[in-house]
């Protein structure tokens, strides 16, 4: 069964193991981002982390994996819920010349002054509460390897990653060498199944990732060990976009704003920069949209801005 996440626990409960592989979900995801090979390579990898890392939330809510660049690539943003379902999408430089085998640091940081940033959206702000935000500099040359960064200087969480796309696959294994707590595996325990994980996991081929299934490597790789399985858990496609949304939005634009659109083209044509659905308001709707009183309710976000 693919797009599913698996969680994993080694018997001593050191070090979490977490696989993800998607395919329906990422070719959702791809239908509205038809970007070159190597945007969409790293988009696919960041798809993959994102389930992975979201799977340990503790609350009802979104986590948001930016990086933003420098370069031909200006920004990727993958928001994955708590409950899996997520959405993707990707904003090139104008005019940008994409080599099909450019590697991360030339798509995003040539500049130096990319960044890479984890947002934790609670669902149920309270007014006034912003959203966590962990800001770190774009280090390494891969997702995986900015990913390990931040976690290492924000989370301060051993983890790794190991990730892969391609045009119909998004996968990615993690492990995360977990807290020491009262009644944990001594620290010489914890190392040595630490390192024997990472030594295992580090023989993987990207190859391998993208055409065996992640039961199967995860029973290659730790076929010696025992390991405590839960239930997975099913990931999907979801932009919570819609009409209403788009109109609410329109409205904290302003009137005139909008005026303004009907005048020079007739309509208000507003795409959602996620899911790619198009919304069209004419001259009556737009009227309609302001002949309301009630002003337009907080909380509301534009599809079209992050
Ligand atoms: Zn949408």
């Amino acid at each position: 069964m693919t797009d599913q996440l698996h969680k994993y626990l080694f018997e001593n409960k050191t070090v979490r193991a977490e696989t993800v592989d998607l395919q329906e979900t990422w070719l959702h995801v791809q239908r509205s981002h038809p970007y070159p090979p190597a945007v969409s390579r790293l988009l696919g990898e960041l798809v993959a982390a994102s389930v992975l890392l979201s799977a340990n939330l503790k609350y009802d809510g979104t986590l948001l994996l930016q990086l933003q660049g420098d370069g031909d690539v200006l920004l990727i943003v993958v928001g994955c819920r708590s409950d899996l379902r997520l959405r993707a999408t990707v904003k090139l430089r104008e005019g940008a010349q994409l080599a099909p085998d450019a590697g991360f640091q030339e798509l995003l940081n040539p500049g130096g002054k990319g960044r890479f940033s984890v947002i934790l959206d609670p669902a149920h702000r309270k007014p006034g509460q912003a959203p966590y935000q962990g800001v770190v500099p774009l280090q390494g040359d891969s997702v995986a390897a900015a990913l390990e960064h931040y976690m290492e200087t924000s989370e301060q969480l051993h983890t790794r990653l190991w990730l892969q796309a391609s045009s119909d696959r998004a996968v990615g294994l993690l492990l995360q060498r977990l807290p020491q707590t009262g009644g944990a595996a001594p620290r010489q325990e914890t190392d040595e199944t630490w390192n024997r994980a990472v030594r295992l996991a580090n023989t993987l081929t990207p190859n391998e990732l993208l055409t065996v299934s992640t039961d199967t490597l995860i029973h290659r790789l730790y076929w010696e060990e025992t390991l405590i399985a839960f239930d997975p858990k099913p990931v999907r496609f979801h932009c919570p976009c819609t009409r209403d949304r788009v109109g609410h939005m329109l409205r904290t634009l302003g009137r005139s704003e909008v005026d303004d659109i009907i005048a020079e083209q007739g309509q208000v044509e507003v795409k959602c920069d996620y899911c790619g659905e198009t919304y069209v308001f004419d001259a009556v709707d737009c009227a309609e949209l302001f002949a309301t009183d009630t002003p337009p309710s907080a909380g509301h976000q534009s599809p079209s801005t992050h």
